[in-house]
């Protein structure tokens, strides 16, 4: 209907981490419909098809409305109201603490809440419950960024800004699909004045990869055999910044030694990229004054990925293209909210980028929170994958599922569903009542969405943005902030989160707890600076606020000092190690797995409310077969055929298409069964999942 809006508020994207801000347009306080912010300073005016149909999935007929209790196992969800939900909730994770231990007890989060919820969630959890376990699903996307920051840089610290998208002449895109992945940064690569190669590092033929002026098709996880093999070849012909290793960087003369085995032979016999095709790369790269580096999930998702990851830096470091505009060793965040919870979450640190393990730290954050600092555990808990083992070994009984879909999502599917099943207790908060993991629940909290609540998301450049509550919840569902203020309310611990009455109370002590660290925000002192400014990077100390403008653009190590303690980068290398599972006769064909199109999001629990978006893809799963094996195999385009793993067999339909190599399959992750083939393997640092890569067979 033709409704004229009274009003019009801008708000951050709730979907991907690029954080675009969105004109919401209210009638009598309630929004009637959006477009893209034209003054955000961070997505030039437009939005993508997510980000236009962002309030679509709150009207959905499967929003959860009221609390649901299955009383027994097998038995149906009913409706219940909050005061029996809150009581079960407590008496029933009480009972199995006291029966196996407070450890007995953990939860999973997600990178779809405000940082605010996600700090009260691990605050709530570990030092009001007693929890020592608990992460979140940005295991599955951002973790290797995190710890190879971590190792190399001193604190997890992408250095860039969206800016450096315009400012280079030579853009390295690493197992990213920008295009449609985040297709806001790539209206960046296409606005740069530079005339800039494009470079595209992938085993796929993606949108990416066909826009790009130079495409590297290299075999799957042969990635760090690749970079080693360019970093000798990069050194060879000199083009190496000698002056920077020496100011700003140790380790290198280890490095040089380890990357002599690499050599243009070696590396064209790994990766299928020719000696004459690498030398053209180390040419281009050796020729570009401000060459930036760009990855995302096709790294952050492999068995050596952390190394991978710090391959990337390293070559980065070497050549000097660091701290300068145009350069840096960059990871693209996935989710909205992968970075506030990678600060704020309380789980691989502790809130603020703080360790568990440092009294000094603990006793800081206790003061700031003024609480006993005895409350705050003395190490990190365990991993996803560790929780997951957890549960099968009988150690973990009950689960708290916060946002997000792991019976769909989680890598060798069914080993997750077997799990659940296993527990006592699972409790499931979330916006629907229909995803994979509800349906497994015995406790459903129904939680408000995007645009029902207050919040900050941290993108990725690290721009702390605003959400706005913009819509009523349905029925009675509530904010996750209120849910977990009726939760510490029934649990007996409300005295210890008095303060925690808003967001923005919460909001303010998380900037007193970052202060003195590298994301430093306590020169943000409210909500409206956030929204004068259209956001603001960290770090944001009280000197850093002044003169701020709308357009502001910040990068990190411009002064050449790194975050270790002697202001060095670390060069980090390990051997190459065999992938979890080669294909073999049996199983000859790799299994590639990924983003579809930029109109599906995650397991599509919001993205499939919307009939625009629905239009914008498959409805069915497919596989993309190369034409030379669909003609081995006898397959024709829409064929039914099925993909066999080791752990399952699936029917798809076949998409004959060369954007992958012969021997390579690919499946879009948006679909339930894709998981069912794939194998739970991880990398050894950063403990993310290995989705990008197992063996399977196909049968016509
Ligand atoms: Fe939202 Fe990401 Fe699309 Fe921007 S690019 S509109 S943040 S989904």
């Amino acid at each position: 209907a033709n409704v004229v809006p009274d009003a019009t508020t801008t708000m951050v994207c709730g979907f991907c981490a690029t954080g675009c801000g969105l004109n919401i347009h209210m009638k009598e306080n309630e929004a009637v419909g959006l477009t893209p912010a034209t003054e955000y300073p961070v997505n030039l005016g437009m939005a993508c098809p997510k980000g236009w149909e962002a309030l679509t999935p709150l009207q959905a007929k499967d929003r959860a409305t009221a609390p649901l209790l299955r009383e027994q196992r097998g038995g149906q969800l009913e409706e219940v109201d909050w005061d029996r939900a809150m009581v079960v909730f407590c008496e029933r994770i009480k009972e199995i603490q006291a029966k196996h231990g407070k450890e007995s007890v953990a939860f999973l989060s997600t990178g779809q809440i405000v940082a605010e919820e996600m700090a009260f969630l691990g605050a709530l959890s570990k030092f009001g419950m007693g929890m020592k376990h608990g992460d979140g699903n940005t295991r599955q996307c951002m973790a290797t960024a995190v710890v190879a920051y971590k190792q190399s840089f001193g604190f997890d610290s992408p250095p860039y800004t969206y800016q450096d998208f315009e400012e280079s002449d030579v853009i390295v895109l690493i197992g990213s699909n920008l295009c449609i992945a985040h297709p806001i940064m790539w209206q960046r690569v296409e606005r740069n004045p530079h005339n800039p190669e494009i470079v595209v590092i992938d085993p796929r033929k993606t949108e990416t990869a066909v826009a790009a002026t130079q495409h590297y098709p290299i075999a799957p996880k042969s990635d760090l055999v690749f970079f080693y093999g360019l970093a000798r070849l990069l050194l060879e012909k000199g083009y190496v910044d000698h002056k920077f290793i020496a100011a700003h960087c140790e380790h290198f003369d280890e490095f040089e030694k380890h990357i002599a085995q690499f050599t243009p032979d070696e590396v064209e016999k790994r990766s299928g990229i020719s000696i004459a095709q690498l030398d053209q790369l180390a040419e281009t790269i050796g020729a570009g004054k401000r060459v930036s580096f760009w990855w995302t999930m096709g790294v952050n998702q492999g068995h050596e990925a952390v190394r991978t990851a710090q391959a990337i830096i390293n070559i980065a470091l070497m050549t000097g293209n660091i701290g300068r505009p145009g350069t840096g060793a960059n990871s693209i965040t996935g989710q909205c909210n992968a970075m506030g919870s990678r600060l704020f979450s309380n789980t691989t640190n502790l809130l603020g980028g703080h360790d568990f393990s440092n009294q000094a730290d603990r006793e800081k954050v206790a003061e700031a929170l003024a609480m006993n600092p005895e409350l705050i555990p003395t190490e990190t808990g365990w991993a996803y994958d560790q929780i997951i083992e957890g549960i099968h070994a009988g150690k973990i009984k009950a689960l708290w599922v916060v946002a997000t879909n792991g019976s769909h999502s989680w890598i060798h599917q069914e080993q997750y569903r077997e799990a659940m099943e296993k527990l006592d207790f699972l409790v499931v908060q979330d916006m629907y009542a229909t995803t994979e993991t509800v349906e497994q629940a015995d406790l459903l909290l129904p939680a408000a969405g995007w645009g029902e609540k207050d919040g900050v998301f941290i993108n990725s450049e690290r721009r702390i943005g605003l959400v706005k509550k913009v819509a009523k919840a349905p029925g009675s569902a509530l904010s996750d902030f209120n849910i977990f203020r009726l939760i510490a309310q029934y649990w007996g611990c409300g005295e210890m989160f008095s303060r925690w009455s808003s967001p923005e109370h919460v909001f303010r002590i998380l900037t007193k707890i970052s202060q003195g660290q590298p994301c430093d925000i306590s020169g943000i002192d409210s909500y409206r600076t956030l929204d004068e400014l259209g956001g603001i990077q960290w770090p944001c100390r009280p000197e850093d606020v002044e003169g701020l403008t709308q357009d502001n653009q910040r990068r990190l190590f411009s002064d050449g000092r790194f975050f270790h303690a002697n202001g060095r980068a670390k060069f980090l290398f390990s051997d190459p190690v065999e992938v979890a599972e080669p294909t073999d006769d049996e199983f000859p064909f790799i299994l590639l797995t990924g983003r579809g199109s930029s109109a599906q999001w995650h397991t599509q629990t919001r993205t499939k409310k919307s009939a625009v978006l629905r239009k914008l893809y498959p409805q069915s799963i497919y596989v993309e077969v190369h034409p030379e094996d669909a003609e081995k195999l006898g397959i024709e385009p829409n064929d039914t055929i099925t993909v066999h793993s080791r752990r399952a067999e699936v029917t798809v339909t076949a998409m004959v298409t060369p954007t992958v190599q012969p021997g390579q399959l690919f499946m879009p992750m948006h679909y339930a069964k894709t998981n069912q083939l794939t194998k739970a393997s991880f990398d050894p640092f950063s403990r993310q999942p290995s989705y990008k890569f197992c063996a399977v067979r196909v049968v016509r």
